[in-house]
């Protein structure tokens, strides 16, 4: 079950990921007041094992440190993600947010990571490292449900931007093609911002890949 809470900037999306079964689950991208987002679980009665970083930039962890003081869920983000955590000017929240963020997350974890529901271990989420847009980009993917949260890897008709620290288009692109792009046609594409895609329209349809083709 995924319910969507949108973001204080940016229009970000932050993803409640929840087992329908158990209630518990993950929030993915906390990108507005973290204990609004508390509140917000405790009255659907969900239980947050873990929030999830795609990449380490404010607007997508502006309320990461406000969720887990209300929750105590631990943060998990990749390993590059780091100096992103640790220095406002790689984050980026002095120039977005108004205020820097400096933070140390609990887990960073490399590509291939699988992040199990510890109430219910069929419920999980493997890390795929796609960097480009940050160093530190991860796409968070259930093959179970065939879906996927990219963050600003990818958008339905365009990517990520490059030019921020630690960015390269041409990391990007290939690192899309051999991670995204190769994940099953139809798994379903949950972006920070904007609408839901698939694999198969991106690949097909996207002009950033299809331009000079
Ligand atoms: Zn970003």
């Amino acid at each position: 079950m995924i319910e969507i809470a949108r973001g204080l900037l940016c229009e970000e999306l932050t993803y409640f990921y929840i087992d329908e079964t158990t209630k518990h689950g993950f929030v993915i991208d906390p990108g507005t007041d973290g204990k609004r987002l508390a509140d917000y679980a405790k009255e659907k009665g969900y239980v947050i094992e873990k929030i999830l970083l795609t990449h380490g930039h404010g607007d997508h962890m502006y309320g990461a440190e406000g969720l887990r003081a209300a929750t105590g869920a631990p943060i998990v983000m990749h390993k590059e993600g780091k100096i992103y955590a640790n220095d406002p000017s790689w984050n980026l929240s002095s120039a977005l947010c108004g205020q820097g963020i400096s933070f140390e997350a609990d887990e960073y974890l490399e590509d291939g990571a699988e992040i199990v529901l510890s109430a219910n271990p069929e419920f999980k989420v493997k890390m795929i490292h796609v960097p480009g847009h940050t160093t530190d980009g991860v796409a968070y993917y259930s093959e179970k449900e065939g879906l996927a949260f990219v963050g600003d890897i990818i958008f339905a008709g365009s990517v990520g931007r490059s030019d921020f620290p630690g960015g390269n288009s041409q990391t990007l692109f290939s690192e899309i093609r051999r991670q995204i792009f190769t994940l099953p046609d139809e798994t379903v594409l949950l972006p920070g911002h904007g609408p839901q895609t698939t694999v198969v329209r991106e690949r097909e349809t996207n002009p950033v890949f299809n331009l000079y083709e």
